[in-house]
């Protein structure tokens, strides 16, 4: 499962041995990224430069 930053797209890691609460970082963006769910992946954002409430789908998931 290849997993891209849900806010710039960059290729993050290439894993099936994710799990919920992980930390994922991005180099690109500079931002951390929590796994809060699997299948497909979801991330919140714990950048604290975004005051927003921010969830993001892995668009490119396909079964
Ligand atoms: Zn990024």
């Amino acid at each position: 499962m290849v997993v891209k930053c849900p806010s710039c797209r960059a290729f993050l890691d290439d894993s099936d041995n994710f799990s919920v609460g992980e930390i994922v970082y991005c180099t690109e963006c500079d931002e951390d990224f929590e796994v809060t769910r699997l299948n497909p992946v979801r991330f919140r954002s714990l950048s604290s430069s975004n005051s927003e409430h921010a969830e993001f789908f892995d668009e490119d998931f396909n079964d």
